[in-house]
């Protein structure tokens, strides 16, 4: 609806929305001695009080209040910092006097957290992730201004209902689309083939689309379900099968192989998988490529050897999917296809 597509946030004498920041750590969180030093810094040692503190605008945007969920470098994620995240964000939007939930988290995993959270959260109240490339401490720092447009996301009307969202660089992705894909560049974020949801500046909000996939409080995931172990393997020239029995001897549920091209396999790991497959574990094809989509056809070994394709979702965020899934009791190749159209 145009009407409500957009959002401004300017002096008025309506009460502010109230936002609720978690923080969990990240480069956002970092500091270096110098402030010339934008690698080599220690994540995840700033605490929230003082994040917030740099960015005296948060004032006029609104109420917000903080908690220090975790304090780690991304790349150290973990099943038990999931729930507990998802923990705290169901009990603050039950509550009448939060309007929006902000999770300052580290870039490396932002994109696995994001998708996790999109299809298990059950609210409709926006929830937005917030990242940095530069650490506080560093000349023309990132994280203040993407703490500001991420609280300002969050506030806004035009927010709810559109699943989990990433506010960074001033552009506002959907946890779905949206991937790092620099190690070192300010813009580290893209949503390839698809785009932008829309952009948050100067207070401004405004969305150009809308996410098309069910999200949120439309799919059947539930986090509490456990965390099925799902590994991911990769092809490439030469591969052997090595990983692939061992993971199977050690009894994952499920493998994601990041394949070649669109999701084409090495012959010899391809063999493995498939006699993993027959054992009852569920392969999934993604692509080692970064953009584009694995396609289910004729062509690809998927109806014969029993995989599943991945289409849009990376190997990252297929794995959370595959987890997911398994968790919810989808074991037959065809209902996890169906999973992999849908969400
Ligand atoms: N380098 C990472 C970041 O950009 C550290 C992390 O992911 O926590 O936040």
């Amino acid at each position: 609806m145009a009407a409500m597509n957009t959002t401004a946030t300017s002096a008025s004498s309506l009460p502010l929305p109230r936002v609720a920041v978690l923080a969990t750590g990240g480069t956002i969180a970092g500091s270096a001695p110098d402030a010339a030093q934008t690698a080599g810094y220690q994540a995840g040692v700033v605490g929230v009080d003082k994040l917030l503190a740099a960015v005296p605008a948060l004032a006029g945007v609104a109420a917000v209040q903080a908690e220090q969920v975790a304090s780690i470098d991304s790349k150290d994620l973990d099943f038990p910092l999931w729930n507990t995240l998802l923990a705290r964000i169901h009990t603050l939007a039950a509550r009448e006097d939060i309007d929006g939930i902000v999770i300052t988290h580290g870039t490396d995993t932002l994109e696995e957290t994001a998708y996790l959270l999109h299809l298990t959260v059950k609210t409709a109240k926006p929830v937005v992730l917030t990242a940095a490339m530069r650490p506080s401490s560093s000349l023309s720092a990132d994280g203040p201004l993407n703490l500001l447009g991420a609280v300002t996301v969050a506030a806004a009307r035009a927010a709810h209902g559109q699943g989990v969202l990433v506010a960074f660089n001033n552009r506002i992705h959907s946890a779905r689309d949206i991937v790092k894909t620099s190690t070192y560049a300010v813009d580290a974020f893209q949503s390839h083939e698809v785009g932008v949801l829309g952009w948050v500046q100067d207070g401004r909000v405004e969305f150009q689309r809308t996410v098309v996939r069910p999200h949120t409080a439309a799919t059947p995931f539930d986090a509490a379900n456990g965390w099925p172990a799902v590994e991911i393997v990769a092809s490439y020239a030469g591969a052997s099968r090595t990983a692939v029995d061992a993971l199977v001897a050690a009894g994952v549920r499920g493998i994601v192989v990041a394949g070649t091209g669109n999701g084409s396999i090495h012959a010899t790991l391809q063999a493995a998988l498939a006699q993993a497959a027959e054992q009852g574990v569920a392969v999934v094809r993604a692509s080692r490529v970064g953009s584009g989509h694995v396609m289910h056809n004729g062509a690809a070994p998927d109806d014969a050897l029993g995989f599943v394709s991945a289409g849009s979702l990376n190997p990252y965020k297929a794995r959370v999917l595959l987890m997911l899934a398994l968790a919810a009791g989808m074991k037959e190749r065809t209902v996890l296809q169906l999973a992999f159209d849908t969400y």
